[in-house]
């Protein structure tokens, strides 16, 4: 892909997560590994409308630490304030090339709620049930990750997961490309809206039954993030 294709990939992705209810105001960010110390990020600017409005003219190339990737790449533009957290992923995290940070509400009430997210569904979502069953551990502490220190104790609480929930504050998605690391997140809030739903209705959230686990069938990663991606961009407004 060329840069001016990543940068659209990335506002796109910025728009999915404001259009599926991820973002209830304009916060949050998308970033793509560029190079091992570059990487391409939804920046702050003037202009700013917020995630459901984000443009490729948003995204800018940064280093990890935060300065400009090119020159005059943060002419009138800021990177985020939790560009570490995007930037410690990409750091330790060789499986990983797109990381997403959301304020999803719906993640945030059932981990307040004490629901975890687990696999309670099967053929519903399989890529969630597994995503689920696989764990999405919680990063307890509610701070704004701002420096190497909380980033460094917010991958440490990831594990190597795919996704942690951030405590009162949203969640951070990881994924091989930006795609994936959108649809992870989206998943893990189908499951937290669905869990709030079913504790809403006074039901008890109880993980699939191991037999009905072991029967769906292993796809492959993704087998179908192409036409879930489609799907995606088809539906936004
Ligand atoms: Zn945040």
């Amino acid at each position: 892909m060329t840069f001016a294709e990543e940068r659209q990939l990335i506002a796109d992705a910025c728009r999915v997560l404001a259009a599926r209810g991820l973002a209830s105001g304009y916060l949050g960010h998308v970033s793509l590994r560029v190079d091992e110390d570059r990487l391409l990020v939804r920046c702050r600017g003037r202009q700013e409308r917020g995630l459901a409005w984000t443009t490729a003219a948003d995204v800018h190339l940064v280093t990890f630490d935060g300065g400009p990737g090119a020159v005059g790449e943060l002419d009138g533009w800021t990177p985020p304030n939790e560009l570490p957290l995007h930037s410690e992923v990409l750091r330790t995290r060789g499986d990983v090339d797109a990381v997403v940070h959301a304020h999803p509400p719906a993640v945030v009430a059932a981990d307040l709620a004490g629901l975890r997210i687990r696999p309670i569904v099967g053929a519903y979502d399989m890529p969630g049930t597994k995503l689920a069953a696989g764990g999405v551990p919680v990063y307890p502490r509610g701070v704004l990750v701002r420096d190497r220190r909380l980033a460094g104790e917010m991958v440490t609480a990831m594990a190597g997961r795919p996704v942690v929930l951030l405590r009162g504050h949203g969640l951070t998605s990881a994924g091989t490309g930006v795609q994936e690391a959108v649809l992870n997140a989206i998943a893990v809030d189908q499951i937290a809206q669905l869990s709030l739903t079913v504790a809403a209705a006074g039901g008890t959230l109880v993980d699939l039954d191991a037999a009905d686990m072991a029967e769906l069938p292993d796809l492959g990663a993704g087998f179908n993030h192409g036409t879930a991606w489609r799907h995606e961009l088809a539906r936004l407004p």
